[in-house]
């Protein structure tokens, strides 16, 4: 039978805003040892701002509105950040075909024309040459009929409790934190930076994902528990696939959400070390 202190244990875990989906959670929040984090919309707001864009023989106009369009089915992040510095009507009936791929980006039927938006990975794919890369900001480049069009510079911010979060899980003994990303090596080193985490992966595909964490859990002893932090519909193989997975409650994806074992309503990852020392406390009465 459960001890009456576990339903203690997750009732002060729903005090804090966090949800914890079973009492078999808590004795593994408990042993955490390895905490990996997804980067955009767990560590940083997800919220893009688009704060520059650069050409090549067509106008911004031109870019944004191509840009817009090819974007248009697309729920990502950056995808709303296209759309909202557009800020027009989008005429669908001018789309003839999209398709969303997987940690590079999109590519759609516009006007007839073969658009692709995303990443260097993609313009690589594609044998598009891109003429800039930048750690200022993340980068979507633009190609339309095989012809590069320009890029656009889209910034996100990292939230404002994220590096408090690193800080308190080393202090309540979690040994290693890992950041994993399907952003480039420039951003994603320099956010890991900035929150003192122990190690990033970047330009990941969703696949590489799983894979580096399953890596993680071989790696590791039984004993200890490794907990992966998402929000994508992206990270959802990997919140199952983590001893325990957490996701972020409110702009959470609804997969992630129904794939992970604890839930954190207000999205703040400090939230993770209050769960763990609550799990922590619960578990010494119990024993
Ligand atoms: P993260 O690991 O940061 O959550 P994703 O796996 O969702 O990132 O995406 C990885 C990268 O793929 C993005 O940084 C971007 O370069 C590209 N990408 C993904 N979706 C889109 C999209 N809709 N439009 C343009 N680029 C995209
Ligand atoms: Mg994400």
């Amino acid at each position: 039978s459960i001890p009456l202190s576990f339903f203690g244990g997750i009732g002060g875990a729903s005090k804090s805003g966090v949800l914890v989906k079973g009492s078999n959670y808590l004795e593994i929040l408990a042993n955490t040892e390895i905490v990996v984090f997804d980067k955009t919309g767990t560590l940083t707001k997800g919220s893009f701002a688009v704060t520059e864009l650069r050409t090549e023989g067509v106008s911004k106009d031109q870019l944004l509105e191509i840009a817009a369009y090819a974007e248009d089915y697309s729920n990502h992040p950056i995808s709303q950040s296209i759309k909202k510095a557009y800020n027009k009507v989008i005429d669908s009936s001018r789309i003839q075909d999209v398709q969303e791929i997987a940690g590079h980006g999109v590519h759609a039927i516009i006007d007839g024309q073969s658009v692709f938006a995303g990443n260097t990975k993609l313009m690589e794919r594609e044998g598009i040459t891109i003429p800039y890369t930048s750690d200022v900001g993340t980068l979507i480049y633009i190609a339309v009929n095989n012809k590069y069009w320009g890029h656009i510079v889209i910034e996100d911010e990292i939230k404002p409790d994220a590096a408090e979060a690193i800080t308190s899980l080393k202090s309540c003994g979690v040994r290693q934190t890992i950041m994993l990303t399907g952003d480039s090596d420039a951003v994603g080193q320099k956010v890991a930076s900035k929150l003192g985490l122990d190690h990033a992966y970047t330009e990941l595909l969703p696949a590489d994902k799983v894979e580096r964490v399953e890596r993680l859990l071989s790696g590791k002893n039984d004993k200890t528990s490794l907990a992966f932090v998402g929000d994508g519909i992206n990270d959802a193989p990997v919140l199952a696939r983590a001893d325990v997975g957490i996701a972020m409650g409110g702009l959470g994806s609804d997969a992630a959400i129904e794939a992970a074992d604890v839930v954190l309503m207000t999205d703040e990852p400090s939230k993770i070390a209050t769960v763990i020392k609550i799990a922590r406390k619960t578990l010494r009465i119990a024993h």
